[in-house]
Formats: C-alpha cells, sequence, structure tokens
C-alpha cells in the first residue's frame, strides 16, 4: 500500500488524529488520514479494481471511492473522481495511478488538517496466517 496523497499521516489538530483507532466523540477512528492538499492529485494505494463513488456523508458535495482487490476492499474519502474514471467503472486501476482530485475538508471542520482517509472495509484474514 502506498500513500494516496505521498504524503505521511495527519497527527494532531484540534479534531484530533489521523491515526488508526485514534479516539472521537462516541467511537473511534477506523481508517488512517494523509496529508494533502486540496486540489492535488489523489493515486490509487493499490492494484484493484475501482468499482464505484462513496459517499461519507449525505447530501453533501464530498465524495470518495470503493477499490476492491483480491485481498481486501478499501474507501477513500473526501476525493472527487476523475470524469474519465467515473465514466468507466467498474475499472481496474494501479497503484501509483492518478484516480481524482483532493477536497477540502477544512471547510466541513475548521481547523482540521486537509487529509484524504484511506479505510480498509474488509480483509481477508489470510494475507495475515502463517501456517506451518
Ligand atoms: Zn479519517
Amino acid at each position: 500500500v502506498i500513500s494516496p496523497t505521498r504524503r505521511g499521516i495527519r497527527r494532531a489538530d484540534r479534531w484530533g488524529s489521523g491515526e488508526f483507532l485514534a479516539p472521537r466523540k462516541n467511537h473511534r477512528h477506523r481508517g488512517v488520514d494523509f496529508i494533502c492538499t486540496p486540489g492535488q492529485t489523489v493515486v490509487a494505494p493499490v492494484d484493484g479494481v475501482l468499482k464505484r463513488e462513496a459517499r461519507p456523508y449525505l447530501r453533501e458535495d464530498y465524495s470518495g471511492c470503493l477499490i476492491e482487490s483480491p485481498n481486501y476492499v478499501l474507501k477513500m474519502f473526501y476525493l472527487r473522481l476523475d470524469e474519465h474514471l467515473l465514466n468507466k467503472l467498474p475499472t481496474t486501476v494501479c497503484k501509483g495511478q492518478a484516480l481524482g482530485t483532493a477536497q477540502d475538508i477544512s471547510k466541513k471542520y475548521p481547523g482540521m488538517i486537509p487529509h484524504i482517509h484511506l479505510e480498509f472495509v474488509l480483509v481477508n484474514p489470510e494475507i495475515f496466517l502463517n501456517l506451518p
């Protein structure tokens, strides 16, 4: 897996940390946040199939995507997929391939470091298994 923004993890701002399982009000953070500059290109973190757009919030302009590969399914939020990809879903993508443009989540949460949220929604336990 590579960083979808080519930058590191959001550590702490007034809203908390972008690390995995960082505390939130009523739950814990289920993904990892990669610092971005709004408007920058976001790339595929893995090889896989770009299945569809994903919506982090109802009735808001933020969007994202769902990528499926043989051993996991992941979601990314706060990017706008490129039109040419949207028009041919589902489509194969390669690690490092441009997917779209970073949105500015600090407009919704003032003071938050702009970032791309990356979350593995399904993982094949076999990849961690070490059988004799
Ligand atoms: Zn996040």
